[in-house]
């Protein structure tokens, strides 16, 4: 089983010893991790005595060459942990470069270690977890590490790097693999930062020997550390093993996605034995085709779908084209939109693109006005705005044989648009003018923080309108406000977002999404932003 460590960094001893507390009995955590470096005055007796029987300890006190927060000597430091391992915790961490460098690390810690095992009444002496961090990047001889480790007088092999791309999460599940399958050390490899996230997430289920987190939000004491809250409730780390399926969202930046906050309890809902997780791949083909590229020859890694945003969406497209040479898997409409947002990987070497942004409207309109899309044909649609969500809006539109009219700002977007969808355009100037049954922002006029943008004016507005804003922050939007006002039927773009995410969520797994459950998840965020 893979531990769930929660790093304990508070002073004073009482501010520690609640930590402990809530991380054992409230989040369910398996281990704690004693930052003695955080904490060097702290009461080591009384921390210990806030562990409840069969909590696993790790004492260390990192050194600043690592990262840690150690203020004193070398000597005061191996002292410590000397201290610290006659406590009794389950596990004593020391850098492989202090053990190398310190012979009395060894000669004076090493006759109190001894095998790793249960914490049974003091009896049982500490293990050796050896360790290496480094905050500048991946080491060149990052094997070489994980070997020397392995071949040292310890429990647990640990390599910690600065992760110089998401990438570095493959080097981290094949360390962990290449443990299990030697039958070998257990193992802990993390690649710090927001684009290793995914390997502590999924430490589970490539058998690695433990995942740490911090006590609360942003409270973590290395670089992409979430909350033992968020692992254990988003991420559901109780239910990862090495059956579960992966899922994700790449796309750059990535920290604020709502993605994983949809799906993660989705997939709950439905008993599908899967995680969701952010993958921050960093913008251009090449970062792309290098990541989803991997992740397609890593059948091992059990990816079976992706959702793809901001900067990606035509590299994804790309990048079936070029790399796996399939273009008959990508969704027509995606193609004539330019952009693929969601990888659906059916078989190894077998994925199809899909994009679900156009669904998304489609349905919100058609669930409003209680239609289908075939009822859609003939209808007069402005649409303002002429970026990104605008060529999907179109595209769909013109799919159901919408008689589109495209007003934007900088007009030649407008122009260029129009005549690859066989629509009308006129520029922004016009659009109180605009006579049409049905009306959508794509721009971002309105959006927080500018709550008081509108892209029409109401009088524009007839109570006989349809009027969809693609704007979801906020939810109700000036455009809508005002046109609820005069009468119009309204459609939020909050329901386009979450009409999106379902289409995604039933591609991947042919199973009903809970919509309700999605939606619910998005309106509180939304909410609470
Ligand atoms: P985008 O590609 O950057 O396009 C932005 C559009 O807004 C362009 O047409 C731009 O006109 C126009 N615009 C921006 N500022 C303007 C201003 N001050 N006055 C007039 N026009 C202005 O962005 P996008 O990806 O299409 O996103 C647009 C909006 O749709 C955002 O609010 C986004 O959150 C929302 N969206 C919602 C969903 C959903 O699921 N509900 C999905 C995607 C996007 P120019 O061409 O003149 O610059």
């Amino acid at each position: 089983m893979t531990l769930l460590a929660v790093s304990i960094t508070k002073k004073p001893t009482e501010a520690a010893v609640e930590d402990i507390r809530r991380a054992f009995a409230e989040f369910g955590a398996d281990a704690v991790e004693l930052r003695l470096d955080y904490m060097p005055d702290a009461d080591l007796a009384t921390l210990m005595s806030a562990v409840p029987e069969g909590g696993t300890v790790i004492v260390t006190a990192r050194d600043r060459a690592e990262g840690g927060a150690w203020r004193y000597d070398d000597d005061q430091r191996i002292a410590t942990l000397v201290d610290a391992a006659a406590h009794h915790p389950d596990y004593v961490d020391v850098e492989l470069a202090t053990w190398r460098r310190r012979a009395d690390a060894e000669s004076r810690l090493g006759p109190l270690l001894d095998r790793p095992g249960e914490r049974s009444g003091g009896e049982q002496s500490p293990g050796l977890i050896l360790s290496t961090h480094d905050f500048d990047g991946r080491p060149a001889d990052l094997d070489d590490l994980v070997e020397a480790i392995r071949a040292a007088p310890c429990q647990v092999v640990k390599v910690v790097w600065q992760a110089e791309s998401v990438r570095d999460i493959y080097r981290c599940f094949e360390i962990m693999r290449s443990a299990n399958r030697r039958g070998g050390k257990p193992v802990i490899a993390i690649a710090m930062g927001e684009a290793g996230l995914a390997a502590r997430i999924l430490a589970g289920k490539f058998g690695a020997f433990l995942s740490f987190c911090s006590s609360e939000e942003g409270a973590g004491s290395a670089p992409g550390q979430i909350s033992v809250h968020e692992m254990k409730r988003l991420y559901r780390w109780d239910d990862i093993g090495p059956a579960t399926t992966v899922y994700g969202v790449i796309g750059c930046p990535i920290a604020h996605s709502m993605s994983p906050a949809i799906h993660n309890p989705a997939l709950a809902e439905c008993d599908i034995d899967g995680v969701y997780v952010p993958l921050r791949v960093e913008p251009g083909y090449e970062n792309f085709e290098a990541f989803v590229g991997g992740a397609a020859e890593r059948p091992w890694m059990d990816v079976r779908g992706l959702s793809v945003t901001i900067p990606h969406k035509e590299n994804a497209l790309r990048w079936i084209d070029q790399a796996l040479g399939t273009p008959d898997a990508v969704e027509p409409l995606a193609r004539q939109i330019g952009a693929v947002n969601t990888l659906v990987f059916d078989a190894p070497g077998k994925v199809r693109g899909l994009n679900t942004d156009y669904a998304g409207a489609l349905d919100a309109l058609t669930d409003a006005m209680a239609c289908e899309r075939n009822d859609l044909d003939g209808v007069p649609v402005a649409v303002i705005g002429a970026g990104g969500a605008s060529r999907a809006v179109v595209a769909g539109l013109r799919h159901c044989g919408c008689d589109v009219t495209i007003y934007n700002r900088t007009y030649d977007r407008a122009v260029s648009l129009a005549e690859e969808f066989g629509c009308r355009s006129a520029p922004l100037e016009e659009v109180d003018k605009l006579d049409a049954r049905i009306v959508v922002n794509t721009t971002s006029l309105g959006m927080h923080p500018n709550v008081d943008q509108t892209p029409l004016s109401a009088d524009s507005l007839k109570d006989d309108m349809v009027v969809f804003d693609n704007v979801y922050n906020p939810m109700q939007t000036r455009l809508l406000g005002e046109a609820a006002e005069v009468g119009c039927l309204t459609v939020s773009g909050v329901d386009m977002f979450v009409n999106q995410a379902v289409a995604q969520f039933e591609a991947w797994t042919n199973r009903a999404a809970p919509r309700e459950l999605m939606r619910r998840v998005v309106v509180e965020r939304l909410s609470s932003r």
